[in-house]
């Protein structure tokens, strides 16, 4: 559900987009005058948006695509040998961007990003300027039947690599399905119609509807910074407290704090407690029963069980407790006298406390006796609910 809403923006743009590409001549004329500005203006707004966030990632796409509107808008790709040699990196270049971790734009992280990225520009620059036999004859090679690659003006190469990474892209996809992702696999489509010869006015359309869907990944990513928690990827406090505001009717809510864990940092470090709290928040995630996890703070969570008194809630929380105190999470350990990695199983054990909102009037009184209701559990001896 969630997948499907942040796609909607996606499909809605991408199949207007296509659909005004088809109908072209029916675009209303101020809307077409506009088209002449819209990229540009778009263009400058996406790229400052993403610097602004350090999105390097989008900032590197929209780049590429700038480039190659740019490219198509003063006829630059005209002779095959720039169609080929055009053609043959930007698929590659395209993945090597979704390939990236998430990292600053200016950081020494991204600097072989870059050096890669500016040699791959340099590289099919000269390539083009002096035609080398050995990088012509393999551009041209036919390796292939002719008539599986005849549709289309790319050579086999060119059109064997965008094929090669439409299919790392939906790979990718099924990994990470988010918006971001399946925006890059319109995006290499885009590239692909972008660099046609012989491309009519539509290219400032499509360009218009790629840099629309970024600014749409771009507004889900900011809102993913600020409702979700980096360490953790649970929702946070902020989330929280918006879920809090629509609750009404009988609900449960359960603070789920994890057991000595200052002890376990200063045995283990603080790296390694934050491998736990990966591992914990990953369990909490998968609270059955329509329980939904938020981290607190800290080692602190919330479950928030909509439609649910604490009678039927109880079941589900002892099932989480008893499966993180019998799961022994694997952490790398750092020896004093060796400073290798060593790896080290451990015992992790939580204490939750609930409260329902029977008979209590607000959400903000409910946290309140879970919390009480934590504390008597950490009396009680840690690793129970109460
Ligand atoms: P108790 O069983 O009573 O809950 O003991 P505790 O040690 O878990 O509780 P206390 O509140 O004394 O300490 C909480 C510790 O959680 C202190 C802090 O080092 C650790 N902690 C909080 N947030 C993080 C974090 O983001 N990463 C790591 N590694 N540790 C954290
Ligand atoms: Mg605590
Ligand atoms: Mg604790």
């Amino acid at each position: 559900m969630k997948i499907f809403k942040a796609l909607l923006p996606i499909f809605t743009i991408s199949l207007l987009a296509l659909y005004a590409r088809e109908h072209y001549s029916l675009v209303p004329l101020h809307l077409s005058n506009a088209l002449q500005y819209l990229p540009v203006l778009l263009i400058l707004l996406i790229t400052s948006v993403s610097i602004y966030f350090n999105q390097t990632k989008i900032l590197l796409s929209v780049l590429l695509i700038s480039f190659l509107y740019f490219c198509s808008q003063y006829n630059w790709v005209d002779t095959p040998i720039k169609l080929s040699t055009t053609a043959t990196f930007v698929p590659l270049l395209i993945l090597l961007t979704q390939l990236l971790k998430k990292q600053s734009i200016i950081s020494v992280r991204s600097l072989p990003v870059y050096v890669i990225y500016v040699f791959f520009i340099l590289f099919s620059l000269w390539i083009i300027e002096h035609q080398p036999i050995w990088a012509t004859e393999k551009l041209f090679v036919h390796w292939l039947p002719e008539k599986y690659f005849d549709w289309s003006p790319f050579p086999q190469i060119a059109l064997s690599l965008y094929f090669i990474v439409f299919l790392c892209l939906l790979i990718l996809f099924s990994k990470k399905q988010n918006s971001r992702s399946a925006t890059s696999i319109i995006l290499l489509f885009t590239t692909y119609i972008i660099l046609q010869p012989l491309n009519s006015n539509d290219t400032s359309l499509l360009v218009t509807a790629i840099m629309l869907l970024y600014l749409v990944v771009l507004l889900q990513e900011s809102r993913k910074m600020a409702y979700i928690d980096e360490l953790t990827l649970l929702p946070g406090r902020r989330a929280l407290q918006e879920k809090l505001q629509g609750l009404v009717g009988i609900y449960t809510i359960a603070m789920v704090d994890i057991d000595f864990f200052k002890k376990f940092n200063d045995k283990y470090g603080h790296d390694t407690g934050d491998e736990v709290l990966r591992m914990i928040a990953a369990k909490l995630g998968n609270v059955k029963g329509g329980g939904t996890a938020y981290r607190y703070g800290g080692e602190e969570f919330t479950i928030v069980f909509g439609n649910k008194s604490s009678d039927q809630t109880i079941e589900y929380l002892e099932q989480l407790r008893e499966d993180i105190a019998k799961t022994k999470f694997v952490v790398n350990r750092r020896t004093k006298t060796n400073k290798n990695l060593k790896k080290a199983s451990v015992i992790i054990t939580v204490s939750i406390g609930m409260a329902d909102s029977i008979d209590i009037s607000s959400a903000g009184e409910v946290i309140k006796q879970a919390d009480i209701a934590l504390y008597k559990a950490k009396k009680k001896g840690r690793n129970c609910i109460s």
